[in-house]
């Protein structure tokens, strides 16, 4: 029985536990890779803050800043920096361009959160409140009860802009959403869960202490006041402003044996991070990119997002700078579009098609292709480009999978992987599998996210 099984071995596909397989060296190289990635996702709860972050430690590595326009020449090592929401970073390679095209890796630096509204603040009975608008898809009732934080910028009337980060540090305030008690939730209960809470009730608790000497709206005008004193900006700066309210909770190991980590914006920093450390690590022949990009959560639009022309515009612009034809170079490209997956959840397998769901521990997932329904919304990568990433990854050792996001008719969901190939790029979705995707505090497993760091490494190089 047991030299059959072994006979047949190469007949049949099995995903492995990355953990089972690991050494004991390579087991602590998961665990001492996620400690950066739990500082990270601390550090930065915005695209923001990922952005200035991710370049704080690309200079550190000897990266430049680069401007359209520019000479290149090979060697050299750079960063391309978008409105200050995005970052692209690039490192000259000594094969010929025109022949081997760029090895590029994407991921996006958004999160679902609760932006704050333009006119966000008014009082009601003892209560200063922030008023919200959701940004991306979220369960609202989820966002309820949980400490929260404000992170952000307000650009004033002279053009200047302030900063604001308050709630993640350990004394600092943190702000809250209400949800109604057990005792008269009844009929709340007993609605639909999307009812649970609605938009218009996501507003954040911001204060509660009353300016004695103020005509009316006491708590209000205190709550102005000392926004003026902490941040010298009024109610009407709110209308140039980009604050969100984000969940003030620190990433954690989780289990015994700290197998996951807990945390919030695993969608898509738990993607973000590894192909980050890849590009600054990588030690390579091929020219190489690595694209973090915003608005992926909102349908990639904008200036900022992935279909905005500035990332055509950059890499035609990295091509005329080589003395190379953009177009030939594109097309002979390969890209891996790093977006998180859903992980198998046995706690919810009916949604689940299992022999082609990802399975936590089991290593980066590959997704051929997103989208819903009959794959509507995808790009759906070609048979030769999943070959030749597949070969990459195994010439690598790389403990990677394959899957789709759910059963066929139950849902699905897209990436920047379909705009990214229309640039005539080949690309295929290579992600995290994460559970609980999309609420406050996510969940991963430090394997998959180690073995998303060796697989974008050993393709960019
Ligand atoms: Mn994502
Ligand atoms: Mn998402």
């Amino acid at each position: 029985m047991q030299d059959k099984k072994d006979k047949y071995q190469d007949l049949v596909y099995n995903k492995v536990n990355y953990y089972e397989v690991a050494s004991q060296e390579e087991k602590k190289k998961i665990f001492d890779f996620a400690e950066g990635y739990k500082a990270f996702i601390d550090e930065c709860k915005t695209e923001r803050e990922c952005s200035s972050f991710a370049i704080a430690e690309a200079k550190e590595k000897g990266f430049k800043e680069y401007h359209f326009g520019d000479k290149l020449k090979k060697g050299d090592k750079r960063y391309f920096v978008n409105r200050d929401k995005g970052v692209t970073f690039f490192k000259i390679g000594s094969r010929p361009l025109e022949s081997e095209g760029l090895r590029i890796v994407v991921a996006h630096i958004d999160a679902p959160r609760l932006d704050i509204k333009q006119i966000p603040v008014y009082e009601s009975d003892g209560f200063c409140y922030l008023k919200t608008h959701y940004y991306g898809g979220i369960k609202k009732y989820q966002w309820t009860t949980i400490p929260l934080s404000l992170h952000g910028v307000v650009v004033l009337n002279d053009g200047s802009k302030v900063n604001i980060r308050i709630g993640d540090k350990e004394d600092d305030p943190v702000f809250y959403i209400s949800d109604l008690l057990p005792h008269l939730g009844a009929n709340q209960m007993s609605g639909k869960a999307s009812d649970l809470i609605s938009g218009e009730q996501l507003n954040v608790i911001v204060g509660g202490i009353p300016q004695i000497d103020a005509k009316n709206d006491k708590i209000k005008i205190n709550t102005l006041r000392m926004l003026k004193e902490m941040y010298g900006i009024s109610e009407t700066d709110f209308i140039s402003a980009e604050l969100s309210a984000t969940p003030a909770m620190k990433a954690r190991d989780v289990g015994f044996d700290r197998a996951f980590i807990g945390g919030y914006g695993q969608d898509d920093r738990s993607c973000a991070y590894p192909c980050a450390q890849a590009i600054f690590d990588v030690d390579n022949e091929n020219t190489s990119i690595c694209i973090l990009v915003d608005k992926e959560e909102i349908g990639s639009e904008g200036n900022t997002g992935m279909k905005s022309k500035v990332y055509e515009d950059l890499i035609d612009e990295i091509c005329y700078a080589l003395n190379v034809n953009p177009r030939q170079v594109r097309g002979r490209s390969m890209c891996l579009s790093c977006d998180v997956t859903a992980g198998y959840d046995p706690n919810f397998s009916n949604v689940f098609e299992k022999r082609n769901s990802s399975i936590v521990s089991c290593g980066a997932c590959m997704n051929k292709f997103t989208g819903s329904r009959g794959k509507s919304g995808s790009s759906d990568a070609s048979a030769e480009t999943v070959g030749k990433v597949r070969k990459i990854f195994g010439d690598n050792n790389i403990v990677w999978q394959t899957a789709e996001l759910g059963k066929v008719d139950i849902g699905g969901g897209g990436t920047v992987a379909k705009f990214i190939s229309q640039l005539n790029i080949d690309t295929v979705d290579l992600g995290v599998p994460v559970i609980s995707m999309h609420s406050p505090y996510e969940l991963i497993s430090k394997a998959d996210l180690y073995s998303l760091y060796r697989a974008s490494l050993a393709f960019l190089k």
